[in-house]
């Protein structure tokens, strides 16, 4: 099942996963979000967690497998909704709405467009933020790489 086109970026794909007969908790698979997330060039765990942080669920990416899974059953309206929010917050260019911006993080987050050149801030009070902010300074710590971005 999938929902209309968001510019470049795939409609979500999700797949309801429940065992039938009451042993698991029922779950949905997010099929394609490593896709969504290459095509916004953020961090598919990042938009993983804004599902779950917005549905007030459990939400689980598998770097090794790509699997992405939100627990309880969400339909994809609602989990477009989202990705929208996501996109308006994270990604898109406050100038032109372009959806090409890199990711700068000092002491708050910003999105640098790649068309117009022009730096957006990005909301600090969302939870997310505060996330993205975090695993920096973690990867920081146990990593070698001098700096991460998003890429
Ligand atoms: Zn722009």
């Amino acid at each position: 099942m999938a929902l209309q086109n968001i510019g470049a970026v795939p409609s979500l794909v999700t797949k309801i996963e429940d065992c039938g007969n009451g042993t698991c908790k029922t779950k949905t698979n997010v099929v394609n979000m490593v896709d969504i997330a290459k095509s916004l060039s953020r961090p598919a765990s990042y938009i993983t967690t804004y599902f779950g942080y917005e549905l007030r669920a459990l939400s689980k990416f598998d770097k090794e497998t790509g699997v992405t899974l939100v627990h309880g059953s969400h339909d994809v309206a609602k989990l477009t909704g989202l990705l929208e929010q996501f996109i308006q917050k994270f990604v898109r260019c406050h100038g032109c709405r372009n959806l090409e911006t890199e990711v700068i993080i000092h002491a708050t987050i910003q999105l640098k467009c790649a068309a117009c050149g022009c730096v957006s801030d990005v909301d600090m009070r969302d939870k997310l933020s505060t996330l993205i902010l975090e695993d920096r300074l973690c990867r920081r710590r146990e990593s070698t790489r001098p700096s991460f971005f998003f890429r």
